[in-house]
């Protein structure tokens, strides 16, 4: 299987698709944002240092990310292929990856975006914040969440784009989770053919 980049602002559905591709085709997935969440949950250094910044809103800094991802990935089999969900979300991240994935001979493979009007993410993650009680789903961070979306994630749907790889989803016109996962399934089994 092809690696799969899972993209979209927070609360598009990334986590949840990544389970259902990762089910269906028994794929490797590295989540960064439950990564860092269980750094937190451990209180390690990295935990609390990562802290800070989500609980903020913002980014961890690039290297960081870089170094724990290629972590993560080594400890996957080869060739099954990897779901990549909240990462790469800026550019540097995303030329570290496609650098760290040469190395390996590997490449990126596809791009999997999730297109969802702000309204709706705002009440998803709001609703989530009730049933998962993550500290960084309020109103006011979810705010600074978006803002760090558009400034420095969003840029990087055109960087896929270029690299020929950008596959879109809209909510829009699926409307349900089956109907996104139906076109979603369809677009994996077209690209590994
Ligand atoms: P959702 O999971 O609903 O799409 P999200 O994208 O906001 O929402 P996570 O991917 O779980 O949530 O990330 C939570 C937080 O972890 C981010 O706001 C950010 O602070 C940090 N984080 C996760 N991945 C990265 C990354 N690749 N680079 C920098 N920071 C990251
Ligand atoms: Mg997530």
């Amino acid at each position: 299987m092809k690696n799969i980049i899972i993209f979209g602002a927070p609360g598009s559905g990334k986590g949840t698709y990544s389970a259902e591709i990762k089910k269906r085709y028994g794929m490797g997935h590295i989540s960064t944002g439950d990564v860092l969440r269980a750094e937190i949950k451990n209180n390690t250094d990295l935990g609390k240092l990562a802290k800070g910044y989500i609980d903020q809103g913002q980014l961890i800094p690039d290297q960081l990310m870089i170094d724990i991802l290629a972590v993560q990935y080594d400890s996957h089999p080869q060739g099954c292929g990897v779901i990549f969900d909240g990462f790469p979300r800026t550019i540097a991240q995303a030329e570290a990856l496609k650098k760290m994935l040469a190395e390996r001979g590997h490449t990126l493979g596809m791009m999997i975006e999730l297109i969802v009007g702000e309204d709706i993410l705002m009440e998803r993650l709001l609703r989530r914040a009730v049933l998962e009680g993550r500290e960084d789903d309020n109103e006011e961070t979810i705010r600074k969440r978006f803002a760090v979306y558009h400034s420095q994630t969003e840029p990087l749907s055109k960087w896929f784009e270029q690299e020929g790889i950008r596959h879109t989803f809209s909510w829009d016109i699926c409307k349900t989770k089956e109907g996104m996962l139906e076109a979603i399934f369809a677009e994996i089994e077209k690209e590994n053919k």
